[in-house]
């Protein structure tokens, strides 16, 4: 039963302004998609929105039949290893060497990734995950040795710390990324790593409007709006870089508490890269 389909307003998450400049109204598969921009910081973000009901019942029963393709159902193909490879190959090269023994992969789809930890990275013993569809569940359930604590970060769970903790194209889709990313944070210790990969909305691709703008979603993270974030949740960047279309950076627990940098070119910048874009 698809939840009537009912938008509602927010605020920006970064600096509470809640008149953001509308660009377009609907995204891929003609789906509702309000991308917004903030005129006080730049971010990019659904305004108005779904409901977080409407959202949860799409992850629950919707998202695998628009976006999950059918190699992900062969476990013997290597695509379904290719991220993980990368955020490894990505730390290696930045001399941050994987260590510990706990793991949590936040929207861990099929498990892939803690499959491939549990078979080349001999000091991992505990590997944990968080995902909301029904049928990736199922599939990690089928193997053992995947302890799965929530079905969505935002509800209520017990765990201990984690060493290594992967958020790869999730913090784009949360209803609340400060939230989301506080919630990450307590489920750090000061030695913990936080591996955090978003789409780059100052390099997007692909046709705006059938592909990059999707209702799923609901934040469109620069640099400088990633970093923002990360920041008021007690979170600093250790390196941060941007390769084909994608933002990503490894985060630490902040000792002290570090001003955001304002940019009030951020506002402008960001909209100039969306007015000017051509596939
Ligand atoms: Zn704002």
């Amino acid at each position: 039963m698809p939840i009537a389909e009912q938008l509602i307003r927010i605020q920006c998450p970064l600096c509470g302004n809640s008149t953001p400049v509308e660009i377009v109204q609907k995204g891929q598969f003609g789906l509702d998609c309000c991308v917004s921009i903030c005129p006080n910081d730049g971010l990019v973000y659904l305004n108005p929105r779904w409901s977080k009901e409407r959202y949860h019942y799409f992850y629950q029963h919707e998202y695998d039949h628009y976006y999950r393709s059918p190699v992900t159902h062969d476990p013997n193909s290597e695509t379904n290893y290719a991220s993980i490879k990368k955020i490894y190959q990505r730390l290696d090269l930045n001399h941050l060497s994987l260590q510990g023994e706990s793991v949590l992969d936040v929207g861990a789809g099929m498990g892939y990734s803690l499959i491939w930890l549990k078979n080349n990275i001999p000091s991992f013993t505990r590997f944990s995950a968080i995902e909301s569809s029904e049928y990736c569940l199922n599939h990690m359930k089928q193997h053992g040795g995947i302890e799965i604590i929530a079905n969505d970060l935002d509800k209520d769970f017990e765990s201990s710390a984690f060493d290594f903790i992967v958020m790869r194209h999730v913090l784009e889709h949360f209803m609340d990324p400060i939230r989301a990313l506080k919630k990450i944070a307590s489920l750090m210790q000061p030695d913990s790593l936080l591996y955090i990969a978003v789409p780059d909305m100052m390099h997007p691709k692909g046709d705006l409007q059938n592909y990059w703008f999707r209702t799923v979603h609901t934040f469109y993270f620069s640099e400088h709006t990633l970093l923002a974030t990360a920041l008021r949740a007690g979170l600093n960047p250790i390196v941060i870089g941007s390769e084909n279309s994608e933002l990503w950076g490894v985060f630490k627990l902040s000792s002290s508490s570090v001003p955001v940098e304002k940019d009030n070119n951020v506002m402008a910048k960001q909209l100039a890269v969306i007015l000017n874009y051509h596939q």
